[in-house]
């Protein structure tokens, strides 16, 4: 099976396969649309630079290798959650950039693999981590049938091309008693209603689908999974005390009440069936 690789302007809503679809908002010359049918959110006429996962996505400034502290103390406690549903097994990161969910799970007992699109970081978590991670698209990898208790797609699927072809190919690879983790930015955010356009989370060059609560679980359900546990999470991680800071602190609190937080994780296993 090959995924479907669109020529031209992206038109097409990835859950309905609709093309009609009206304006949401305007990000950085970039037009964002709502499917008229199904009410996913995302960027018309994607286009993805062939150097965006190049080096310098990884190695800037306040980006993921300065930051590896940072995500690893964001990943400590995602493993242990990942841990009270399964407590070992073989664990499959999609979208390893620089292997640091690789390391903390490694870190907790997990047999862990890793599949990552750029040939930068996938060499850089061979070389400099020593771990086990194949360059290239999943369906690259020749994972065997069932092979995996856990699969994580950590703010993965909102960057993918074909999300059904890749939710697919988990459903063959993942144990049939096994895990799917699922993060996403939350387009439904009170942070994204309140900053419109200047939300942080947009990123139209990178982000092709911009999920709510309601189409990221169209989307799962159709894949043939069923969702157990739903988490709201905030994306911005306050420190300080100060007048701003307190105000977040509000809006992340509210959000979270709400289930309106920047971010969602969701834990899902396989369903009976998948819906075409
Ligand atoms: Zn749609």
């Amino acid at each position: 099976m090959t995924p479907p690789r669109e020529e031209g302007p992206r038109t097409a809503c990835c859950i309905c396969g609709n093309d009609n679809a009206s304006t949401f908002l305007e990000v950085s010359g970039k037009s964002i649309v709502r499917c008229r049918a199904c009410g996913l959110v995302y960027t018309a006429d994607f286009h993805q630079a062939d150097t965006l996962y190049a080096g310098e996505y990884f190695t800037g400034p306040g980006r993921y290798v300065e930051r590896d502290d940072t995500f690893r103390s964001l990943f400590e406690p995602l493993v242990e959650k990942i841990r009270r549903i399964k407590p070992c097994g073989t664990f499959l990161d999609v979208g390893t950039g620089v292997g640091v969910l690789m390391e903390v799970a490694s870190g907790k007992g997990f047999a862990v693999k890793g599949v990552e699109v750029s040939n930068w970081a996938s060499a850089y978590a061979r070389e400099k981590k020593g771990l086990d991670v194949v360059s290239g698209r999943i369906e690259d990898a020749g994972f065997g049938d069932a092979s995996f208790d856990v699969i994580v797609l950590n703010h993965v699927l909102e960057h993918v091309e074909a999300p059904k072809f890749l939710l697919a190919e988990i459903r063959r690879i993942l144990k049939d008693d096994g895990l799917l983790v699922i993060g996403v930015p939350n387009a439904g955010s009170l942070m994204g209603a309140l900053l419109g356009a200047r939300w942080a989370s947009w990123r139209p060059d990178e982000h092709i689908w911009h999920f709510t609560p309601a189409t990221l679980l169209t989307l799962v359900k159709a894949g043939g999974f069923d969702v157990i546990r739903w988490e709201a999470k905030d994306n911005s991680h306050v420190t300080g005390w100060g007048a701003k800071d307190l105000a977040q602190r509000v809006i992340n609190a509210i959000s979270v009440m709400a289930n309106k937080a920047e971010a969602m994780l969701l834990f899902a296993r396989k369903g009976k069936r998948v819906t075409t």
